[in-house]
Order: C-alpha cells, then structure tokens, then sequence
C-alpha cells in the first residue's frame, strides 16, 4: 500500500447562482441532496476495489457548496469512505464553505466529523464588489464564518479571493488583501475574474467596467508582494501559504499525483488514465454511467502535461527529473524559453526553470508558446 490517493466529492448545490459561475452547480434542488449522496456512495464504494492498494491521504468536498449538505450526509459519505478504502492516519480532509450556509454549530460538527481544514469563500471584503459578482454574503458574514471555524478547532483555514473585479480599484483589492490577512488564514487562494461564456456577466461584459490588463497585472503583482511580505509563500501560481500549509490535496493535481474525483464534473487521474464526468445530472441521479471522456496521454502529451503542471508551482520544472523521465533536454527542446529568462519573465536557479512574478501573470501565453513550439 504505497500509493497515494486523492479523493475528490462535487457537491453541486447551490443557494443561487452567482453572476461569473460557470462551475458546475444548481440552485435549489434540495430535494434531490439525499438521492445524489446515496449516488455517489454507491459510486466510492464501487470504486474502492480498484484503489485496493492505495492509502487515501486527502479528502476534498468541493462544489458547488458542500456546506448545504445536512450534517447526516456528510456522515453517510464518511462511513462509505473509511468503510471501503484505507485513510492516512495524518489525511487531509477539506471542505469549501460559503459564509452564507453555515452557523456555528453547523462548522462545530463538521470538525467533530473529521473535517480539518476548512476553505472559505470570501472573494472580497467589499460589501459592493459582493453584490456586483451576486455572492449570497456579506463580509461581516465570512467574519462570523472564519471567527465560528477557529472556536470549533480549525486549525487550517484557507479563504478565497477574486481580483480584477468590475469596478474594482486598485486600493480596494488592497484593502481586501489587508483584512483578510490581519485575520491570519494558513492559506489565501486569490483568482483573476475570467468572464466564462453562459454567465450573467457574459451577457453584459460591455457594460462592466473592468479593469483593464495593466490594472489586472498591478493587481496580481501587489498580491504577490503583498503577501510575501505578510509571510505567505506563493506555491502556485494562485496560492499562497504559511510555510508547510500548501493544500496537499490541490498539491496532487499540480504534481501529477493520482486522485479520483466523484458526482457530476468530476475529474480523475488513476492507473495512468484521466477521465471525467459530464454534468449530466438526471443521468447521475438515476446511476447511470456518465464519463464523458477517458484517455491515456500519448508521451508527447505527458511531456506538455508534465511542463504545464510543473510550472504552474512556484518551484517550477526540474531539468534534471525532465531529462530522466523523457530522455530530453528541456532547454534543447524549448530554446525559446532563453528569451523569456532574458525578458525577466522566468528564471533558472539550482536546475530549475521558473517563472517570476511578471511572467506568472502572463504564464497562460508563454505555456502555450512552449507546448506548441
Ligand atoms: S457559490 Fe460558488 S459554485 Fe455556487 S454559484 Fe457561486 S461561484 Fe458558483
């Protein structure tokens, strides 16, 4: 049992739909918690054979928002997963939570269930910017939330935030990174907003007033800064941590570690094979099979995964660990990137190729360049 797993639940509730999601998550189907968690019970434990020799070190509940299940669910999934696969006695078991679903008592029993980090989504301190992206809280909300997390125990807390918000100044996400960091969270993931086709915002984006891409890089760069020195590590390209607080579950998928995602739109990389759920609901609901896609990468493929993933973490690609695994020399085989070391926008240290702050904001671009040259 040397192999570790991940293990991923999409819960895909909602109490509304916010105006930039296009993640896969429903208003108001309630009615239907109780038939998708005996689903994807049945599903975890169909599966567990198959992971008979891995031991699971990280359990995440993400959504969707987790934190609209009643108690008594959670409980159910837990039994299915300690009754059918080996845990970690040290796992890591995240949830997400909207400040708009939890009381106190509730955030109390999902630390006395097993629960021991906890990932809230704050997105701004602006009361404003929370109405313009149509979250269901206030800021005063997520202070009730992170302050009921800390008396229940929680130990490892993360809080989300957006940038690059309609509206939004620069000294206003820096009044959002000042309050949110004065409160201390182990862990602070922060997101450029991405106007996603099918959204509210999508159908309006002329009439928001977004920051345009100079404002966007300055906003990305006080992050870093910001938080640097605050005394967070960024250790993605969107995450940052107190030292040894990295999210070891999210840490899998920039590693190209295994993980098995269950419910609708989940996603999964086991024996070698990714495949995903559709977000076919109905169908999960009445059990049938809904992958979407199944695939093993060509070499080709896991090289370009392998450069994708690996430079998304700050440490960046190993030129030794590349050559060893593909039998090629990174550089050679991407000369290219000596114009991004000169233009300061990735460096090379201790064998490693990394981007710097200035190339992590425009990162998507030169990973393109690189996979397609
Ligand atoms: S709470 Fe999250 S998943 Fe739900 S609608 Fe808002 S952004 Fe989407």
């Amino acid at each position: 049992m040397d192999r570790s797993l991940g293990i991923y639940l999409h819960i895909p509730f909602c109490l509304r739909k916010c105006n930039y999601c296009d993640f896969c998550s429903f208003p108001k189907r309630e009615e239907d918690m109780s038939l998708y968690v005996s689903e994807l019970c049945r599903r975890l434990e169909a599966y567990a054979k198959d992971a008979s020799d891995h031991t699971v070190d990280t359990i995440y509940f993400g959504g969707g928002t987790p934190t609209l299940l009643p108690i008594e669910l959670f409980e159910k999934i837990f039994e299915s997963i300690w009754k059918k696969y080996h845990i970690a006695k040290n796992v890591e078991v995240s949830c997400e939570c909207n400040p708009a679903s939890c009381t106190a008592e509730y955030i109390s029993s999902l630390h006395v269930l097993g629960f021991n980090r906890m990932s809230i989504g704050l997105q701004s301190t602006s009361d404003e910017e929370l109405r313009i992206l149509g979250r269901a809280h206030s800021y005063s909300d997520f202070l009730s939330t992170f302050e009921a997390a800390r008396r229940a125990g929680f130990s490892n807390i993360s809080a989300d935030l957006m940038y690059a918000l309609p509206s939004q100044s620069i000294s206003s996400f820096k009044r959002s990174l000042e309050e949110l960091t004065s409160l201390c969270p182990e862990h602070i993931s922060a997101y450029g907003l991405k106007i996603e086709e099918g959204t509210p915002f999508f159908e309006k984006v002329d009439s928001l007033s977004l920051p345009d891409e100079e404002e966007q890089a300055e906003m990305y760069l006080l992050l870093s800064s910001f938080l640097h020195d605050r005394g967070y590590e960024k250790y993605e390209i969107s995450n940052f941590s107190h030292k040894g607080m990295e999210s070891k579950h999210n840490l899998k998928y920039w590693s190209g570690e295994e993980y098995l995602g269950f419910g609708v739109a989940a996603h999964s990389f086991f024996g070698g094979e990714r495949f995903g759920n559709s977000r076919d609901m109905e169908g999960f609901l009445a059990g049938k099979d809904i992958v979407a896609e199944r695939y093993r990468s060509s070499e080709t493929e896991q090289r370009d995964e392998y450069v994708m993933l690996s430079l998304r973490l700050a440490k960046g690609l190993d030129l030794g660990d590349f050559k060893s695994r593909f039998g090629v020399d990174f550089l050679s085989e991407h000369p290219n990137v000596r114009s991004y070391i000169d233009g300061d926008f990735m460096s090379m240290t201790d064998g490693r190729i990394k981007f710097t702050d200035k190339g992590f904001f425009v990162s998507n671009y030169i990973l393109s360049e690189l996979i397609d040259a």
